[in-house]
């Protein structure tokens, strides 16, 4: 188990009413596509649990994760309702997943065998998503190996091993606008679900659309959306979820208490290497947070957090557990920093942390590191 730093100290706190209300505006845009919110990664950093309890409050009919740990975990919490686990090794057993009544991703013949074989020890089917490879060239079945993949798919459901739940891709390029392999992904796909039919399968669902896809590229929606991201009130690209008109919350504060406030005098130089030189007298606070718990290194000189009344920058390097920064008013020792939040308080966002620090959204939060204890309201 990991030692957390003092709530007192440090916290991500995690508004899960956002949580709620970003779903149910995704929920209510891309109706009568249904929802799938990806918790993985924790939840993006948020908290694996808590999220999912919160995405399936605001009627999130189902829930992704990458592996397979992640989805016996939201049994193991209680959640009963649809789960797609989609990366596993090679050497996974995945009978616990077949047991648990998990949906499994299937992008191999290979796999379609292994899943045969955990369905006759769970003694109950498989239920499986089929993946192409519809553009992005990482997980998935090639074109040309898909008719061979859904033969395979056609026969174990046949035989009462598999049920073939859905067919799946993932865009490469959703959150640029008018880029072409959006498109040409669409056509691909259609094409492998006209295709698996004709091998005589009949998913019942078929799924593309990540969030930035479910927010502004509507034909990409079908039967379901996969929505990670914008869940947690994250753009996945500026101004995207303001063209769907839909609102975002962020759902993650990122604060501490000041640790140290200190005056220096002019000519000191801040933090290892000396990047920043104070050109006049200054006075200076200590954030007891650093590149452990997921502040980037590159917010290095660049950043700035809410604290002493303004917007306070971050001056010299940041360290493995803290960093320093500009004050730009009177405070004390205890005094709260804000790092990033949903801006309402003048503080940054994390989109515009992304942004300084070369970056995008989804790594900032999902970075924040395990020793920072997560607070729910
Ligand atoms: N689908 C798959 C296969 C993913 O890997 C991810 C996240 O990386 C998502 C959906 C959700 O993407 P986003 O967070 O952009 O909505």
């Amino acid at each position: 188990m990991t030692a957390r730093i003092d709530p007192l100290t440090a916290s991500a706190d995690v508004d899960l009413a956002a949580v709620r209300a970003n779903v149910g505006a995704i929920a209510a845009l891309v109706a009568p596509a249904a929802v799938m919110v990806v918790v993985k990664a924790d939840g993006y950093g948020h908290g694996m649990v808590p999220c999912a309890r919160a995405a399936r409050a605001a009627g999130a009919a189902w829930l992704g994760v990458a592996t397979p740990a992640e989805a016996l975990e939201l049994r193991e919490s209680g959640d009963t309702g649809p789960v797609l686990a989609w990366l596993y090794g090679v050497d996974e057993d995945l009978t616990p997943l077949v047991a648990a009544g998990v949906d499994v991703s299937v992008a191999t013949a290979e796999q379609v065998s292994r899943l045969v074989g955990a369905a006759a020890t769970a003694e109950q089917p498989a239920r499986v998503h089929l993946k192409i490879d519809t553009g992005l060239s990482r997980n998935g079945a090639p074109a040309s190996e898909w008719d061979a993949l859904c033969a395979a798919a056609a026969e174990a459901e046949a035989a009462g091993a598999l049920e073939v739940v859905a067919i799946w891709s993932h865009l490469a390029a959703a959150d640029e606008p008018g880029h072409p392999s959006v498109d040409l992904q669409v056509v691909a796909f259609d094409d492998a679900y006209a295709r698996a039919r004709v091998a005589g399968l009949e998913p019942g669902l078929r799924h593309l659309a990540n969030s930035a896809a479910a927010l502004v590229v509507p034909r990409a929606r079908y039967d379901l959306v996969r929505v990670g991201i914008a869940s947690y009130g994250v753009d996945p690209a500026p101004g995207l979820a303001a063209r769907a008109g839909v609102t975002l919350r962020p759902a993650m504060t990122l604060r501490a208490q000041l640790a140290l406030v200190k005056d220096l005098a002019a000519g000191s130089g801040v933090s290892y290497g000396w990047t920043w030189v104070a050109d006049r007298p200054v006075t200076v606070g200590l954030v007891p947070l650093g590149y452990a718990d997921g502040v980037p290194r590159h917010a290095s000189d660049v950043a700035e957090v809410q604290a002493g009344g303004g917007r306070a920058p971050v001056r010299g390097r940041v360290c493995m557990d803290q960093l320093v920064v500009e004050l730009p008013g009177p405070a004390a020792v205890g005094d709260e920093v804000v790092l990033f939040g949903p801006g309402t308080g003048g503080e940054p966002t994390a989109a515009t942390w992304a942004a300084w620090c070369g970056t995008i959204g989804y790594e900032i939060v999902t970075r924040v590191g395990e020793r920072v204890p997560r607070r729910y309201s």
